[in-house]
């Protein structure tokens, strides 16, 4: 299902403009992440390409240490299982009558986000002769999908009835807990709790619980449960600036390209489309070849910064669809072929996903998963 990309040239070499990432950092994050949440299963969460990181490689790196997986859309169950994934995997979005047959025939945990869908597994399963499993999704005030935590029961007691339903889980999934205020993350907690209240008042098991996502894994360990949904603290991003570190993740994700031409530009000459930037002396530019169609925000023009040569330097004029220009200065050095690191590390400068995040005027979340398939990913180990 992956589309052919132009991201290797005639020599087999990859593109100077891509993803380097770092399969021993998501490890680590993930062993972090267990320790904080033991005994606490984690279910790695894959979707959107893994945050970026690529798929394939993240997931058959990561599924031999992880007890669940969960991606958004079916079309990435498949992928996972047609790869030879054989990990439990749940699909955590709304979906369709028609697809549940793709979900019973590939082994795949369906959520159960209403009464009538919950209905249709079980008729579909019976039809073919096999047995569903499903987790009953909750909205406990995210106001998306799930039956609403006032009328939870009568979902709990449908699940009672269907016969050819395996109920495995119960879960829900939290607006705020990556914020300082936890109120209404507290609010939340306390609805879902309540809710599982039923299956102790009809003295039945349990199903496996879940609610916790990065944010809550950070902050609210009351909320940690049965299993754990960790998304963007696997890949070593915090989901937000104001969240509690209480886990020490590393950003296994960098990207960098290489500078393609320099010249000098002098005022009057305005630098690329809309001529929005020129210079008040003569100072050197250097374009690299890297932009929004990459995934490098448009909305980051003259507010991004890149490192080369070990130094923060800026963008300037317009970001292009495939090439942006960088400002050394007067005196400032970079030559064709410098490394210039637009999210990474380089003598001791560091630019992250959050820099991206605050040019673009989105959420680090946004900036990974837009990376996208015309920069190929390579994957390394820490050197030792
Ligand atoms: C995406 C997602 C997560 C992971 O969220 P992070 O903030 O990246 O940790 C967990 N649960 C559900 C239902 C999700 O959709």
């Amino acid at each position: 299902m992956q589309l052919k990309q132009p991201t290797t040239n005639a020599s087999g070499s990859v593109r100077p403009t891509h993803v380097e990432v770092n399969l021993d950092y998501l490890c680590q994050n993930l062993k972090a992440i267990r320790e904080k949440t033991s005994p606490a299963k984690v279910m790695i969460i894959l979707k959107a390409n893994a945050y970026g990181h690529g798929l394939d490689a993240v997931a058959r790196h990561l599924a031999p240490h992880a007890d669940y997986i969960g991606v958004a859309v079916l079309e990435e169950g498949i992928i996972l299982r047609e790869m030879g994934i054989q990990t439990p995997i749940l699909v955590l979005g709304g979906i369709w009558e028609e697809q549940i047959p793709e979900f019973i025939k590939h082994d795949l945990t369906l959520t159960a986000s209403s009464v009538e869908r919950l209905q249709q597994i079980d008729r579909v399963a019976e039809n073919l002769g096999k047995k569903a499993i499903v987790h009953l999704k909750i909205d406990t005030g995210m106001e998306r999908i799930g039956v609403h935590y006032y009328s939870a029961h009568t979902l709990q007691e449908t699940a009672l009835g269907c016969k050819h339903v395996l109920t495995e889980g119960i879960y829900s999934h939290f607006a705020n807990s990556d914020a300082e205020d936890l109120s209404h993350a507290r609010l939340q907690l306390a609805r879902f709790n309540e809710v599982l209240h039923f299956y102790e008042k009809h003295s039945l098991p349990t199903p496996l619980r879940h609610i916790a996502n990065s944010g809550a894994v950070l902050q609210l360990p009351e909320a940690n449960f049965d299993i754990v949904r960790p998304g963007i603290l696997l890949y070593g991003v915090y989901p937000s600036d104001e969240v509690e570190r209480t886990v020490t993740v590393k950003p296994a994700l960098s990207w960098s390209s290489k500078v393609v031409y320099f010249k000098v530009t002098q005022p009057g000459h305005p630098v690329s489309y809309g001529s929005t930037w020129q210079s008040d002396e003569n100072v050197r530019v250097v374009t690299i070849p890297v932009g929004y169609g990459d995934g490098y925000f448009r909305a980051m023009s003259d507010k991004a910064e890149v490192i080369i040569q070990g130094v923060k330097v800026p963008q300037v004029g317009r970001i292009c669809m495939d090439q942006i220009v960088v400002n050394l200065g007067p005196e400032g050095s970079g030559y064709n072929g410098d490394k210039v690191v637009l999210i990474g590390e380089m003598d001791g400068q560091r630019i992250t996903a959050e820099d991206l995040a605050r040019w673009a005027g989105t959420i680090p979340y946004e900036i990974l998963t837009n990376i996208n398939t015309r920069v190929p990913r390579v994957y390394v180990k820490t050197e030792k």
